[in-house]
């Protein structure tokens, strides 16, 4: 059994918060970062709840992979594939993810540094 009552996205997914929406299937949902990092910066994640990438199982491949398949879309949606994007997936503390529901940050519009800090 999940337990995903206080988890912020699952809320999001079920509409309980508000948020602004940009893409919605039966299996996905993308939505705007409420704290920007770039112009351009969306978070895709998947309506089940799944903590996070050390959580997935091989029958999760395909959720994820259409995932990026939605982040590719939306990049153009964005004018953002042409000059380059970077696509995000933080794991656990030391790559600082603060909400325990997977998501992908979509983001563009800027030119990034690497190495990340
Ligand atoms: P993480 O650090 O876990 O990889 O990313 C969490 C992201 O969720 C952050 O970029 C943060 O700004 C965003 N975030 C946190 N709370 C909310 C919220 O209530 N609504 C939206 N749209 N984004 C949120
Ligand atoms: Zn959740």
């Amino acid at each position: 059994m999940e337990i995903t009552m206080d988890c912020l996205f699952c809320k999001i997914a079920k509409k309980e918060i508000p948020a602004q929406m940009i893409f919605e299937d039966k299996d996905v949902i993308a939505f705007r970062d409420i704290a920007p990092q770039a112009p351009a910066h969306i978070l895709i994640i998947p309506k089940k709840h799944i903590p996070g990438l050390n959580d997935i199982t091989v029958p999760d491949e395909a959720l994820l992979g259409r995932i990026q398949s939605i982040a590719k879309e939306l990049a153009i949606k964005e004018k953002i594939s042409e000059g380059g994007f970077r696509l995000v997936l933080n794991t656990g503390s030391n790559a600082g993810q603060a909400v325990a529901h997977l998501h992908y940050h979509l983001m563009g519009g800027r030119k990034f540094k690497w190495p990340p800090g």
